[in-house]
């Protein structure tokens, strides 16, 4: 339907055209309970500079009751795909729409969720990108601000939550009338609604003169996990902290912040009404791991309220830069905010943000970090490790590049001169060279309009003694994947090398050294003269965003002393190194499990520990020589019960060895210890077999046919919550039975009933690496279904099904081969062919890895 898919072209025209000045909308709520379908009326006030000219307003919706233009009654008729004809514009425009709009079960508009513990009806709204049109009418592009003043009929004993203050409810009966404020001006994206019995927890930021109300919500049903203080805490410190790096007061009139459920995303930075994936309401032990991952969220979405809310793009094309500045600035707060408990984020980052931004950087859909978006469907596919991540990193080297201090100065400048209003990356880059005094127009050009990976090697020559002859970084042009676009280029790396002495089995580092690196050859005449250190790391501190290759001598410690860097940053970077090299082909996954047994055991970083294992798992699962592949995975197995019982009672280690063994586990053994803990008849000292960690051990008994529907069912009883639902449709669609797998994938295909995460359940417990033979008649039934499901399901849902259910624990050419056979005959829209793209770039891949690892194998045995 191209009426929902806007163009570049037709949101500039309209934005030419039009100034919108307020919106005035009314939903009735009134009939939540039941769902089906709610009434919506908008009353938009705006300004044409043409009059008699004609534009469109968006609504996404089931049926238009009344389209009323300047007193005049339009024809319903003026409704069709998505869009509202309004000829002949007067400069000055009143429009009133009365629609019916429907209630959905995919996170995406106006969202509703029944709660079977208590059998309530919650609702939130979420409408990045296009989806505040299935809600109301409206202009639906980031530079056509207005004020939106939003007045709500709900169920009585309801809480309604919006970006203004939250009134006092009036009237009596059934229901109650809520009128909220006008906003300032916003874009419609940011824009939101939360409604039901949610329970709240209040609290506020005071600084000086300064007050603003804060907020903390959740269901009853989760309240008793709610730790509001904790949220409070990190909430404050990012108030604090961003205040005075930005030198602008927090811009809204309170900030609320709302756990909902089967969201989609982490969360998303409505204007003072954050909502947030109520999996961060934690109901079972988490290891540190995940309040720091929840704390990144939660300053992400507050540093976005100026970057994105008060100040916003002015189309999607920026969207990079939008996310990009609110993932810098989650992790630098966390590193520098007084009081932040996770002051090593940098070593998240490097972990996280940096491996996600490498792997997505070499799939063939990779591209610059400024993308053309010419359409919805363009962005939609590029909520993307280029979008999120690279530009993240790209960012921190632009901090660098620049130097801190004046990229805040930049940030400061940028805000007070567009508040409120809409820019490009150009008003940004301008603050910075103005702040800085460096010429950025190369290095955008560099860094944001070309695609892929640099390497820097190091190179260097000793003299007889040991001494450094001569070292030079050498940099390698990104390899990118066929049909990739842009070209290859070399690029400015401002990088610091640093130098680290072995003593006593520990890596300490002795010296840094900082320098701009450029062109194929550096030489670092710093290092001349001085003696070989035991190890010299490239882009130590990680500030570019590059591969870096360690010398001959660098990495023999690093293979035995990985464990023994004494930060966890240089860690974290040859981890990364390791794992890439793994990807690559360059190091066998065998060799990288080795590596992980023996490095793990010294790791302390529990986010580094959490990663290595799901990379073990993805090695063994799929880098691996199949004839290898059930002794690498015995070892693992064996390893992680071995950790388990050795990791301290009660602490993160142990939970997270516990969760690995559950993942892995094959032997009657092992697979009697999982039942064991399940049914209490074996403990092991501080590990506390909890509610999740009860899902996480029968997950693992179904899917090797240990556990049987009673035990699913009898573990429903025991938790029979939402989460609770979606762990046994998960373990459903996991049991290895050919009945099993033909109703997964019907509940799935053949049906839209499930909502948005239990159908992301379904998906994630009918694939499975040990499955192969049972899933491989799914592979023909998944190409003939695709353009069916992409034509038929919204786009969450087409992706989630598109992505999941792609054929991926199948590495063979087979696969490859269906998928080109695909590629070739079905035409597909571009956004759906990019998706499958990058799925067949996996399954290639792990080929490759898997020749490397059977090649390691057969020279070990001598061949
Ligand atoms: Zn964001």
């Amino acid at each position: 339907m191209p009426g929902t898919n806007l163009t570049r072209e037709e949101a500039r025209t309209r934005a030419d055209l039009l100034h919108v000045d307020a919106y005035d909308i009314e939903l009735d709520l009134s009939s939540a309970r039941e769902g089906g379908t709610f009434r919506s009326t908008t009353v938009v006030r705006f300004s044409a500079n043409t009059p008699g000219a004609a534009t469109f307003i968006d609504l996404v919706a089931p049926s238009v009751e009344e389209i009323i233009l300047n007193g005049e009654r339009l024809d319903n008729a003026n409704f069709a795909d998505n869009r509202i004809a309004l000829p002949d514009l007067a400069a000055e425009n009143e429009l009133r729409i009365v629609a019916d709009c429907a209630y959905t079960n995919t996170g995406e508009g106006l969202h509703r969720f029944v709660d079977p513990v208590d059998g309530e009806t919650y609702l939130y709204t979420q409408f990045e990108v296009p989806d505040a049109r299935r809600v109301f009418a409206t202009f639906e592009q980031p530079d056509l601000k207005a004020t939106f003043a939003f007045t709500v009929t709900a169920p009585e004993g309801w809480v309604v939550v919006s970006n203004s203050p939250t009134p006092t409810p009036v009237g009596d009966g059934d229901t109650r009338l809520w009128t909220f404020e006008p906003t300032g001006r916003i874009s419609s994206y940011i824009t939101a609604l939360v409604a039901g019995p949610y329970v709240g927890v209040f609290d506020s930021y005071e600084n000086g003169d300064q007050t603003v109300p804060l907020g903390v919500y959740c269901r009853p049903s989760l309240r008793e996990f709610l730790d509001a203080e904790a949220i409070f805490e990190v909430t404050k410190q990012g108030f604090d902290y961003f205040q005075e790096k930005f030198d602008f007061p927090y811009p809204f009139a309170k900030y609320d912040q709302l756990f909902v459920p089967e969201f989609n995303a982490g969360a998303m930075e409505n204007a003072g009404a954050v909502t947030l994936r109520d999996q961060y309401v934690f109901r079972s032990k988490v290891t540190d791991a995940a309040y720091e991952a929840r704390a990144a969220t939660i300053l992400h979405e507050l540093a976005h309220m100026w970057f994105g809310d008060l100040v916003t793009m002015e189309w999607w094309n920026d969207l990079w830069l939008n996310e990009s500045f609110a993932t810098f600035a989650e992790a630098v707060c966390q590193a520098e905010a007084p009081g932040s408990k996770w002051p090593h984020s940098w070593t998240t980052f490097a972990n996280q943000m940096k491996t996600w931004a490498y792997r997505q950087d070499q799939l063939p859909s990779t591209h610059p970090i400024m993308a053309d978006i010419n359409d919805l469907e363009d962005v939609q596919v590029n909520f993307d490790g280029i979008t999120y991540a690279k530009g993240a990193s790209v960012l921190k080297q632009l901090v660098a590049y620049v130097g801190q201090d004046a990229f805040f100065q930049g940030v400061r400048a940028y805000f007070k001169r567009h508040a409120w209003g809409n820019t490009r990356l150009a008003d940004l880059l301008g603050a910075l060279e103005e702040a800085s005094g460096r010429d950025l127009k190369a290095w955008s050009k560099a860094w944001l309009e070309t695609a892929g990976i640099n390497v820097l090697r190091p190179e260097l020559t000793l003299d007889g003694d040991g001494g450094i002859e001569s070292f030079a970084v050498l940099q390698e042009a990104p390899a990118l994947p066929a049909g990739a676009k842009g070209e290859a280029v070399l690029r400015p790396h401002r990088i610091a090398i640093g130098l680290y002495e072995l003593t006593d089995g520990t890596l300490v580092r002795t010296d840094r050294i900082e320098l701009d690196v450029d062109g194929p050859r550096t030489e670092v005449p710093e290092l001349v003269g001085r003696r070989r250190p035991a190890v010299i790391l490239l882009n130590d501190d990680d500030l570019s965003y590059a591969k870096v290759r360690l010398d001959e001598d660098s990495l023999a410690v690093v293979t035995e002393h990985l464990g023994g860097f004494t930060d966890s940053l240089p860690r974290a970077l040859c981890w990364a190194s390791a794992w890439d090299m793994t990807r690559d082909g360059e190091l066998a996954a065998r060799d990288y499990l080795a590596l992980a047994v023996s490095g793990l055991a010294r790791e302390s970083d529990i986010g580094v520990v959490q990663s290595v294992h799901r990379q073990v798992k993805l090695a063994l699962d799929s880098y691996t020589d199949p004839a290898w592949r059930e002794q690498g995975l015995a070892q693992w197995a064996e390893a992680a019960e071995e950790q388990l019982r050795a990791a301290q009672p009660g602490s993160d280690h142990q939970l997270a060895w516990a969760r690995t063994l559950a993942s892995v586990a094959r032997s009657a053994g092992q697979l009697d210890l999982l039942a064991g803990l399940l049914d209490g008849s074996v403990e092991i000292k501080g590990l506390a077999v909890d509610t999740e960690l009860r899902w996480t051990l029968l997950g693992r008994l179904a899917a090797t046919g240990r556990a049987d529907e009673a035990a699913i069912a009898a573990e429903l009883v025991r938790d029979n919550t939402a989460a609770g639902q979606e762990h046994a449709a998960s373990c459903r669609a996991s049991v290895p039975t050919a009945e099993a797998k033909a109703a997964a994938w019907a509940s799935v295909m053949e049906s839209d009933k499930l909502t948005n995460y239990v159908q992301d359940a379904v998906i994630a417990g009918f694939q499975q690496a040990d499955q192969t033979e049972l899933l491989a008649p799914y592979t023909a039934k998944y190409f003939a279904a695709l353009k069916g499901i992409w034509e038929s399901r919204s786009h969450e849902i087409a992706m989630l099904i598109i992505v999941g259910l792609y054929p991926a624990v199948q590495v063979e050419q087979a696969t490859l081969d269906a998928t080109d056979a695909w590629l070739s005959t079905a035409d597909p829209a571009p956004a759906l062919r990019r998706r499958v793209v990058e799925q067949r770039a996996g399954v290639e891949r792990a080929i490759k890895a898997q020749a490397a690892d059977r090649a390691a194998g057969a020279r070990a045995l001598g061949h």
